[in-house]
């Protein structure tokens, strides 16, 4: 079975306080977390920031 990764809002730096974590296979999470970076924390939509998720995640 392929790895759960998770991404948690508290290791990714922020203005907000945001909470939020996330887990499943990386395609599943990466969707999922640029939409709530973009639509929540005001992110915009960058090679770059989906960079820096994808290497902020950890394993389960
Ligand atoms: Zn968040």
């Amino acid at each position: 079975m392929e790895q759960r990764k998770v991404s948690d809002c508290r290791k990714m730096p922020s203005e907000k306080n945001c909470s939020v974590v996330i887990s499943g296979t990386e395609a599943e999470v990466m969707p999922l977390v640029m939409h709530h970076v973009i639509n929540d924390h005001g992110h915009t939509d960058t090679p770059e920031l989906r960079e820096e998720i994808k290497n902020s995640l950890t394993n389960e």
